[in-house]
């Protein structure tokens, strides 16, 4: 069987679409501009492509974005001090801070410190819990993403077995949430897990979000099984640099029935997230329809 390969790039620029036709809305109706807070501390050079990525995504669908870069001495008390005002300021309807911090600044105190409706990634410890208990939230980024483009190809994910292989906080845990908010049969595996391989066999949906490149053989795959390849891994191969997912794409194209591509799959959906998670957080501050499609 040759895989249907799932377009995130396309999907994403979907997503885009919606987003820009719900600020223009609220620009028009409301006079209300959304905004998106990023706040960076120091150079580390991935952490910039994203944040200038996220920039540019953001004017482009007509909310408003303000950047602030810190030296990456900053202390905690100017950071929170930063994120305070953030939280005050009724311009700004998201704040991200691009993680990873510098070493001397405790990232859980830091995203604790954002207003969790303001907290467009996610990882606030409220917005953790109105997940688990599947209430209203604000949910990550990246698993939002995995999701769409699931719940697109599927319709109903009711009843189905899900893998999520990873257990991070950021992908891993709030995907395996979502699939259980779904009526997914959820099994989350990770580096300690028996028999890795057969239990991805059993899976209708398999979520690699492990970090290895290429680990996942086309022989762990149940024949028909959609997989969702959220790894992001630069290689060398042929003298070339490469940037290759979790899972070998080639052979576990010939017995998925669904994949997405790396790049191309999950990557573009992320940022695509993280603006509809600004339009929602928008609308629910002024206490208005959140735009559907665009929530889990
Ligand atoms: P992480 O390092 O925090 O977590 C990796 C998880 O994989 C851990 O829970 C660990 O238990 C598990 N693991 C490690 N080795 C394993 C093994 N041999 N077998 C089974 N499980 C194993 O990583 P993360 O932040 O969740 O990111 C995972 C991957 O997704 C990375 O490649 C990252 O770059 C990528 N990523 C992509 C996006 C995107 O926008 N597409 C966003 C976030 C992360």
């Amino acid at each position: 069987m040759a895989a249907n390969i799932i377009d995130g790039k396309a999907f994403a620029a979907t997503v885009r679409e919606k987003v820009a036709g719900h600020v223009a809305r609220l620009k028009e109706e409301h006079g209300i501009t959304p905004g998106l807070a990023v706040v960076l501390v120091g150079e580390d050079p991935a952490s910039q492509v994203y944040v200038r990525s996220k920039g540019k995504q953001t004017v482009e669908v007509g909310m408003n974005s303000y950047e602030h870069k810190l030296d990456a001495a900053t202390s905690e008390a100017d950071l929170l001090a930063v994120v305070d005002q953030l939280n005050n300021d009724p311009n700004v309807h998201g704040i991200l801070v691009q993680l990873p911090l510098p070493g001397h600044l405790n990232e859980d105190l830091i995203i604790n410190s954002i207003a969790p409706e303001k907290d467009v990634d996610g990882f606030h410890i409220s917005n953790v819990g109105l997940l688990g208990t599947g209430q209203k939230s604000m949910v990550p980024c990246t698993p939002l993403g995995c999701l769409m483009m699931l719940r697109d190809y599927h319709g109903s994910l009711s009843g189905m077995d899900a893998v999520v292989i990873g257990r991070s906080n950021i992908v891993g845990k709030p995907m395996a949430q979502l699939l259980l908010g779904d009526s997914c049969t959820v099994t989350i595996a990770h580096s300690r897990t028996k028999d890795l391989p057969e239990v991805v066999r059993r899976a209708d949906i398999v979520v690699a979000a492990v970090g290895r490149p290429e680990m996942v053989p086309g022989d762990w795959i149940k024949e028909g099984a959609t997989v969702i390849d959220v790894g992001i891994n630069r290689i060398e191969r042929d003298g070339k640099n490469k940037l290759v997912g979790d899972v070998d794409f080639a052979s576990c194209a010939e017995r998925a029935g669904a994949i997405t591509p790396v790049p191309g799959g999950v990557g573009p959906m992320t940022i695509a997230c993280l603006l509809a998670n600004t339009v929602t957080a928008c609308c629910r501050a002024n206490g208005l329809a959140e735009p559907e499609g665009l929530t889990a």
